[in-house]
């Protein structure tokens, strides 16, 4: 991927212009961190970057953005631009495309954000983006007052890349996230749920939600009981914890676990509920409960039975051997032997169960 990247970089340079690595990549380089994500910035305009990568393919033109296609591999190609006026606290309307690698830098969120590498591979640092990185320092490029408050989604990106990078917000940036915390309530429930997804996921998880809450961002989240939760392995596993009053969009599977995970929550973790919930639910409330996943796989692994299906008499049968109709009473007495297989009081062998109904629900 790197190697590619290099090739787009002189490929840019062949036909004259400038063309650099920058953002994430070249900071997880320095950290030693595997990135998939390479955004490269050029004073090609998006139209001369289309013309050039043509024969690739090109596609998704945006504010100044191409998505460049080569050799197979994504490259997300921004024209050098100065960010001219911002709406709602959140996306600039108005750009400038620069032709200055500088310029385009000083548009950027947070100095370890701007370092670049160029096309033989060298780093270039015009903001001290590495004396930040080494010190593990979060900074807004440029005073955060202002930095802070035209884009709020800066805000968030500082924590989680706090949480992810286990780095420090320098002390005047966090005075401001604090100031302008506020200013959350008009940034999209998508990009926060985005955001807070990613520092939910993050090395430091910890770290996160203690700024959120140092900074009081919980409230303007709608985090109520953020400090009262167990921070486990798993993202699902946290929202469900959560008493959001934000509405976040889940996917169906997502509500369904969550909705699962919160009711097992309060129940004893034993065979039958393990068996009720499955092994994903179960592994993730023992997390939060801190029983070990080895120990929840072994019960789960051990079930004579994993769903209904596999009881050797179905309702039919059940109906057949006491000489019934099918009806109702078929649900309380398929209940019954589920649980006594699961607990392991009930052998799952059709004889047994055929002479287990006779004599408890015959005659
Ligand atoms: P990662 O890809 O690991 O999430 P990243 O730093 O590459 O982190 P991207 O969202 O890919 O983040 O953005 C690429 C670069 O664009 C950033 O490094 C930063 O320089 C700049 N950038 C992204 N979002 C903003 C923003 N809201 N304000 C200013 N600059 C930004
Ligand atoms: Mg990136």
């Amino acid at each position: 991927m790197y190697n590619k990247a290099i090739r787009v970089l002189n490929i840019f340079k062949k036909y004259g212009y400038q063309a650099y690595i920058v953002g994430g990549y070249p900071r997880d380089k320095i950290l030693g961190i595997k990135t998939n994500d390479i955004d490269i910035c050029t004073d090609a305009k998006p139209r001369e970057i289309m013309e050039i990568f043509d024969t690739d393919g090109v596609s998704d033109v945006g504010y100044g953005s191409v998505r460049v296609i080569y050799k197979g591999v994504i490259f997300d190609v921004t024209t050098f631009r100065r960010d001219i006026k911002y709406e709602n606290n959140r996306k600039p309307i108005k750009i400038k495309y620069v032709t200055d690698l500088k310029k385009d830098l000083l548009r950027r969120d947070f100095t370890i954000n701007t370092l670049c590498i160029d096309s033989d591979g060298n780093y270039i640092d015009l903001l001290d983006a590495r004396k930040d990185i080494d010190n593990k320092i979060i900074t807004t490029v440029g005073n955060p007052r202002y930095r802070l408050k035209e884009d709020s989604l800066r805000i968030l990106r500082a924590i989680r890349f706090a949480a992810c990078l286990d780095f420090n917000i320098d002390d005047k940036t966090k005075s401001y996230i604090k100031k302008y915390g506020y200013l959350l309530k008009y940034l999209s429930n998508s990009r926060k749920k985005e955001e807070l997804d990613k520092i939910f996921a993050a090395r430091n998880k910890e770290k996160g939600r203690d700024l959120i809450i140092e900074l009081e961002l919980d409230k303007y989240l709608g985090l109520d009981n953020l400090r009262e939760i167990e921070l486990c392995d798993d993202i699902i596993g946290i929202w469900s914890q959560l008493h959001i009053s934000v509405d976040y969009l889940f996917s169906k599977v997502e509500k369904d676990n969550i909705n699962k995970i919160r009711l097992m929550l309060n129940e004893d973790i034993d065979a039958y509920s393990i068996y009720k919930n499955g092994l994903y639910v179960s592994s993730v409330v023992g997390n939060i409960k801190k029983i070990s996943y080895q120990k929840i796989n072994k019960i789960y692994t051990s079930l004579p039975i994993k769903t209904r299906k596999d009881i050797m008499v179905n309702g039919i049968e059940i109906a057949n051997i006491l000489n019934k109709e099918p009806g109702n009473y078929l649900k309380e007495i398929t209940n019954d032997i589920e649980k006594k297989i699961v607990y392991g009081t009930l052998k799952n062998d059709k004889e047994v169960l055929k002479n287990y109904i006779i004599s408890n629900y015959g005659g």
